[in-house]
């Protein structure tokens, strides 16, 4: 509610051609004196920090989009901010450290709301800087701390593996290994796609309609944590095992896919290179991504010879400069590794983002033709 009166505050003021409303202006008006009224008095039940913050939180809105019309913000375009909707599915507050003591029972204390009993997914490895509180449709909370941590560096280890995004399971390893979502996710998934049907079918502003709403609703928040584990799961897997990780960036910025199939779990796979990419950081293993649109599978990987683009049924099949017969995916990740490699190698560890950045092919590639 903060935010939309400050928010409305300034919308109006700019209306009238009134020079910006300054934030220690919102805040006595819209905190310290709105307390005081009848129609917000309730604020004074909720912390100061909070508020304060939600303050905050308008004006780096405000920032990044002024920042954004002079141009000197890189990347996607950034709107003016917007009023925030009750029926936002998700809300989320953000406190720093003083507000969110850590009790030895392992509850936290969170100002004006008490002592809150938390079911924790990992041990914080250091004090906490800050704590975001997120509600999400189904009505959970959701605690998630920022902590500054040390690297904490693995012992060396020989291998090196290129992960790719598979047609026929998850990822696949340049060894040739595969990585499907474990079954307990895939039945999970298939629940939410059937609850989804049952409530397209349901009429419109009808009771059953939003009992099916919940339902869904519940289901998602399922699927999303089995699929957070399991990702969290085979990332950590990966890091361990091997020197260095190359994999197949799938980054886009809204422009058309060209590999269809795949977009599927475009969504997980972001979060899944993400985890990678910071957990290689933390454990001090190399970590590159290789462009997408590096042509990994028109490659054969074993002579170089590039036998152009393949229908995405062409699950198997064989160069027609050697003769070997390369499983599609398993060849797509071993492209991916050795141009890793040639990434790193040639000091370019860190690639640029995808978007406007030019096609850098192999070095195999351009000999062939
Ligand atoms: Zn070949």
């Amino acid at each position: 509610m903060v935010w939309n009166d400050c928010l409305r505050d300034r919308k109006e003021a700019h209306a009238a051609g009134l020079p910006y409303v300054t934030s220690a202006e919102l805040s006595r008006l819209r905190i310290t004196q709105a307390k005081r009224t009848e129609e917000r008095a309730w604020l004074a039940e909720v912390s100061a920090v909070v508020l304060q913050q939600s303050l905050r939180d308008l004006d780096a809105a405000y920032k990044n989009f002024f920042d954004s019309v002079k141009g000197k913000r890189q990347g996607r375009k950034v709107g003016s901010p917007r009023y925030k909707s009750k029926k936002d599915t998700r809300q989320s507050i953000r406190l720093n450290t003083n507000a969110f003591p850590l009790q030895d029972d392992g509850t936290v204390y969170v100002a004006k709301v008490g002592n809150l009993k938390v079911t924790w997914s990992r041990r914080l490895p250091a004090a906490p800087t800050s704590l975001t509180v997120t509600k999400d449709s189904s009505g959970r909370y959701f605690l998630s701390f920022v902590v500054d941590t040390e690297p904490d560096i693995l012992p060396e280890v020989e291998a090196e593996a290129a992960v790719d995004l598979g047609l026929s399971a998850f990822a696949v390893l340049s060894d040739g290994r595969k990585i499907d979502s474990p079954r307990f996710l895939r039945r999970a998934e298939k629940k939410l796609k059937r609850l989804q049907r049952e409530l397209s079918r349901k009429a419109k502003g009808s009771k059953n309609r939003a009992k099916a709403r919940v339902r869904v609703a519940r289901q998602h928040a399922k699927v999303a944590d089995r699929r957070r584990d399991f990702h969290h799961k085979a990332s950590t897997q990966i890091i361990r095992d091997n020197q260095a990780v190359y994999v197949e960036d799938l980054a886009v910025c809204g422009l058309a896919r060209t590999r269809l199939a795949k977009s599927v779990h475009d969504a997980g796979w972001s979060t899944f290179v993400g985890m990678l990419e910071y957990k290689a950081a933390l454990h001090g293993r190399t970590f590159a991504k290789v462009d997408r649109a590096f042509p990994s599978s028109q490659i054969c990987s074993a002579c170089g010879f590039r036998d152009g683009p393949k229908p995405l049924h062409v699950r198997q099949w064989t160069c027609r400069e050697c003769g070997a017969v390369h499983d599609r995916d398993h060849n797509a990740a071993r492209n991916v590794l050795s141009e890793g490699r040639r990434i790193v190698a040639a000091g370019r560890a860190e690639t640029p983002n995808a978007c406007g950045a030019p096609v850098k092919t192999g070095t195999r590639a351009r000999t062939a033709r």
